[in-house]
C-alpha cells in the first residue's frame, strides 16, 4: 500500500485540498526548519491572513527536527522511531470541522484503511478534555483512553495566541520486545508508539494567561509516515522497514560486512543522516559554518564518523545515494533531477572531513584515555577548530562512555576566537559566504534566502 497516497486521497474524498509540502526552510526567521505540517498554515490559524476558499487541507510535509525547539538529532540511532528528517501526514481544518470529525476521520483511516488491529490502539487526551473523552468512546473502550497533563497533551503556538488540548493515538508493540521502565504509555520508550497527534485549537491565550474560546476552532494533525510504514510492515523499528533497509544493505555491501548488535546503530545513523543532508542539498542548503548550513555539516560529519567506525576511509555516501533515490525519488523528483549535484556536494564535504578525521580521532582517543571525569574543553575546542569536529560530535562520541565535555572552557575559547576574528575581519567584507549566497540566489531567486543572524532558539513551534 502506498500510505502517503492513501492518506491524501482519503482526505481528498472528505473534501480536503491536497497541498504540497512547503520548503524545509520556512519564510520565518524564528524557525530553523519546517518541523510540522502546520507551519505553512500558521498565518491562517492565527488569522493574520484570510482563510483559503476551501477551509480543509491535507498534506505530506517534509520535516526536519534537528535544531531549534524540536531537536531529535540526539535520538537518532538510540530510539526506534526518531529521524532528523521525516514525512508528516496531516489534515487541517481552518474553522471548519472540529473535534468530532477529526477523531472520526483519524479512527476510520487507521482502522479501515490501514487496518490496524483495534486491540493494539490506545488514545491519550488532555486531562481537562471531557468532550474528547466522550467522543473517543464512540470508537474505543474507555479503559484505553488515558488523560495526561499540559506537558504531553496541550499544544500552543507561542506564549499567547491559538492553543488547545491534543489527543494522541498510540500503537502498542507489546511488552515482550519492550520492557524497560520507559516503556509505559506516555514514557520515552518505544513500546507505545505514538503515531498521530490531533491538535484541537480551541482557545486564544491572552497575555494574562486566560484562555478565551475561539469562535471558530481549528484542527491540526500530524502523523509520522515512517512509523506507520514500520507498523504496517510488522517491524518494531523504523530502520527495519523498507524505507531504510535497502539503504542499510547498501552500506553493508560497501563496508564489506553485515551489521551486528554493536554496529547497527552506526548503519542507522548513516541512513538517517544521508536522507536529511540529501534533502537539504536538494533544497539549496549547502554545508557551512553557521546557521542551517552548519546544522547540515554537523549531521553529515556525524554520518562520516559512523562510516569511519565501520571502516570507511574515503567518501562513500554518493554510492549509497542512488538507493535513497530508488526509495523516495519517484515522489521527491528533485532527488532524482539533482542527483549529480547532490552526490558531488556530499562527496566534497565528506572529503573535507576525511582529511582530518584520522588525526582528530587519535587526539580524541589519547585524551579519552586520560579522562576520568570531564573531557577537556581545550581539546574539544582544538578538535572543533583544527580538525573540524563540531562540539556535538565530540559530545556524541563521549555519550556511551558517560562523559561530558568541559563546556565552560570550550565556550571561553570560542568567545576568545570570535573576538579575535572580528577584529581581524573588520572592514574586509563578508567574502567567505558570498559564494554560497550567489549559488543560492542563482538557483532559487531572492525569496528563499533567510538571514541566519537571527536567533533560532526562540522557535515557537
Ligand atoms: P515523540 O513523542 O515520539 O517524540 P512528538 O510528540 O514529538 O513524538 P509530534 O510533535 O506530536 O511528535 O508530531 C506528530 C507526529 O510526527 C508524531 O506523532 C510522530 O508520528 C511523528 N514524529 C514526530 N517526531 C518525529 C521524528 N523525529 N521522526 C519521525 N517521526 C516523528
Ligand atoms: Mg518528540
Ligand atoms: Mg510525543
Ligand atoms: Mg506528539
Amino acid at each position: 500500500m502506498d500510505i502517503r497516497k492513501e492518506y491524501l486521497e482519503f482526505f481528498k474524498n472528505k473534501g480536503h485540498d491536497i497541498v504540497s509540502s512547503m520548503p524545509l526552510v520556512p519564510d520565518d526567521p524564528t524557525l530553523m526548519f519546517t518541523n510540522a505540517g502546520m507551519v505553512q498554515f500558521k498565518d491562517i490559524f492565527t488569522g493574520a491572513i484570510p482563510k483559503p476558499e476551501n477551509p480543509k487541507a491535507t498534506s505530506c510535509q517534509l520535516c526536519i527536527r534537528a535544531g531549534g525547539k524540536h531537536n531529535d538529532l540526539e535520538n537518532v540511532g538510540y530510539t526506534a522511531r526518531h529521524h532528523t528528517l521525516f514525512e508528516m501526514l496531516g489534515n487541517f481544518s481552518f474553522g471548519d470541522y472540529f473535534k468530532k470529525d477529526a477523531i472520526a476521520y483519524a479512527w476510520e483511516f487507521i482502522t479501515v484503511n490501514l487496518e490496524l488491529p483495534i486491540d493494539k490502539l490506545w488514545v491519550t487526551i488532555h486531562e481537562s478534555d471531557d468532550e474528547a473523552y466522550e467522543l473517543w468512546q464512540e470508537h474505543i473502550d474507555a479503559s484505553r483512553i488515558k488523560r495526561f497533563g499540559d506537558k504531553d497533551n496541550f499544544w500552543s503556538m507561542g506564549d499567547t495566541g491559538a492553543c488547545g488540548p491534543c489527543s494522541e493515538i498510540f500503537y502498542d508493540q507489546g511488552e515482550e520486545d519492550f520492557n524497560s521502565e520507559e516503556d509505559c504509555l506516555g514514557g520515552e520508550g518505544d513500546r507505545f508508539l505514538e503515531i498521530w497527534n490531533l491538535v484541537f485549537m480551541q482557545y486564544d491565550r491572552q497575555k494574562d494567561g486566560t484562555l478565551v474560546p475561539l469562535p471558530k476552532p481549528s484542527i491540526d494533525t500530524g502523523m509520522g509516515l515512517e512509523r506507520v510504514i514500520a507498523i504496517k510492515e510488522g517491524v518494531l523499528n523504523n530502520f527495519d522497514s523498507s524505507n531504510f533497509q535497502p539503504i542499510i544493505k547498501k552500506i553493508e555491501e560497501l563496508a564489506g560486512k553485515t551489521a551486528n548488535k554493536e554496529t547497527i546503530g552506526s548503519y542507522r545513523v548513516i541512513a538517517d543522516h544521508l536522507r536529511a543532508t540529501s534533502f537539504m542539498l536538494s533544497q539549496g542548503i549547502l554545508f557551512g559554518n553557521e546557521g542551517r548550513p552548519y546544522v547540515s555539516r554537523r549531521i553529515l560529519r556525524r554520518a562520516v564518523r559512523h562510516g569511519y567506525l565501520l571502516g570507511f576511509r574515503k567518501p562513500f555516501l554518493a554510492k549509497v545515494y542512488d538507493t535513497l533515490v530508488e526509495i523516495l525519488g519517484s515522489h521527491y523528483t528533485d532527488l532524482k533531477s539533482q542527483a549529480d549535484y547532490i552526490k558531488e556536494q556530499l562527496t566534497l564535504e565528506e572529503e573535507r572531513f576525511f582529511k582530518t578525521i584520522d588525526l582528530g580521532m587519535s587526539i580524541f582517543n589519547e585524551e579519552l584515555a586520560k579522562t576520568t571525569d570531564v573531557f577537556s574543553g581545550a581539546i574539544a575546542f582544538k578538535l572543533y577548530d583544527t580538525y573540524g569536529f563540531p562540539l556535538d560530535l565530540t559530545e556524541d562520541m563521549l555519550r556511551d562512555k558517560n562523559l561530558k565535555v568541559d563546556n565552560a572552557k570550550f565556550d571561553e575559547l570560542m568567545l576568545e576566537q570570535k573576538t579575535k576574528a572580528k577584529a581581524a575581519w573588520k572592514g574586509s567584507g563578508d567574502a567567505a559566504t558570498e559564494g554560497d549566497f550567489k549559488t543560492l540566489l542563482e538557483k532559487y531567486g531572492k525569496n528563499t534566502f533567510v538571514g541566519y543572524e537571527k536567533t533560532f532558539e526562540n522557535s515557537v513551534i
